[in-house]
């Protein structure tokens, strides 16, 4: 045993590590150079055999050896491992059928409301939104409501001090929009609205609206009718016959209540339109002047038309929703009934 043969034994020992394809062959190269009859192992036994003054070094030099040749078994066996971690079966039965991913759905009420605004934008109308928390200002005054008028009263408004209210309407967005912008204005305005109301099958605290305005120079009521009438029968069948009828609103003179006729009936009487033939769809009117005068617009220089309807009320209608509180249990067996749009 001279140190010649132990790095011979070293440089087999690496060759042969980094030769071996495979883990079992890996082993078989350890246990021939490291393990216990190994070619190391025993060249360490024999250091008994050679002279006492050539020990230490001889004994450093295996030890050195064996230290190498350890850490490139490590790394070989390492890289092995990685290598066929990718190699492992499948831990699972590939043959089973696909787990559907869950979607859910679009809630009712945006569905209706996307497809409304959606009828209004094909005819110009733009989106305006305004605040839910509202002042009074906007929701009452500047809307032309009297001082005294009954649905300013705290039984019917949820006030949150004298001039801050959860908004009853989204009127109030038609006065912030003519703020800022000159006519010709053509808008929507989809958006929740709050009564203080005690909740029952036709009744909610919130519910939701959408008001339209159109304002220019020369707008009439016969726009009126045409763009009413056209987003009725685009929205509930061209069957549907619309008829106006005179009523009162403080922001709109003349004002009008807009029905169309029962398409459960076609006009017979049915419990759908409790037997009048005639479901009421809207409000409706010429935009009063003194809503121009609060907006800032020039006096006499615009005409337009409001209309606002309840998207609850029409939604209940098209697809024969019976309770409007519904729309706000979050029932997924209620909501799932409607998920045509998968999102
Ligand atoms: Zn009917």
């Amino acid at each position: 045993m001279d140190s010649e043969s132990i790095r011979e034994i070293e440089r087999r020992a690496l060759e042969a590590i980094a030769g071996a394809g495979g883990k079992e062959e890996l082993e078989e190269v350890r246990i021939r150079f490291l393990g216990r009859k190994g070619e190391i192992t025993a060249a360490l036994r024999s250091i008994g055999t050679i002279p006492a003054e050539q020990r230490p070094a001889m004994g450093k030099l295996i030890n050195s050896i064996s230290n190498r040749v350890t850490a490139s078994f490590d790394k070989k066996e390492a890289e092995l491992s990685g290598a066929s971690a990718g190699e492992e079966p499948y831990p699972g039965d590939p043959t089973l059928p696909g787990r559907r991913r869950w979607k859910g759905g679009l809630h009712i009420l945006t569905q209706v409301t996307n497809d409304i605004a959606g009828i209004f934008k094909g005819m110009g109308y733009s989106i305006a939104t305004g605040p839910d928390v509202e002042l009074d200002y906007y929701n009452f005054e500047a809307l032309n409501f009297p001082e005294d008028h009954p649905s300013r009263d705290e039984q019917d408004t949820f006030y949150i001090n004298r001039d801050i209210l959860l908004r009853t309407q989204t009127s109030p967005v038609q006065v912030r929009y003519m703020e800022k912008h000159d006519p010709p204005v053509r808008i929507i305005s989809p958006g929740r609205v709050y009564r203080n109301e005690t909740p029952d099958p036709s009744h909610s605290a919130e519910f939701f609206q959408m008001e339209g305005l159109f304002v220019d120079t020369d707008v009439s009521m016969v726009d009126l009718k045409n763009d009413v009438t056209k987003f009725i029968k685009l929205y509930f069948g061209r069957e549907a016959e619309v008829r106006f009828r005179p009523h009162f609103f403080p922001f709109t003179e003349p004002s009008a209540e807009v029905d169309m006729s029962c398409f459960a009936c076609q006009g017979e009487g049915c419990s759908v339109c409790q037997k009048t033939g005639w479901l009421e769809i809207m409000g409706a009117g010429m935009v009063h002047p003194n809503v121009f005068r609060y907006a800032g617009y020039e006096k006499d220089a615009y005409t337009g038309f409001a209309f606002g309807m309840g998207i609850d009320r029409i939604a209940m209608l098209k697809y024969g929703i019976h309770d409007i509180r519904q729309f706000l249990k979050n029932d997924l067996r209620f909501l799932g009934n409607f998920w045509k749009q998968k999102i």
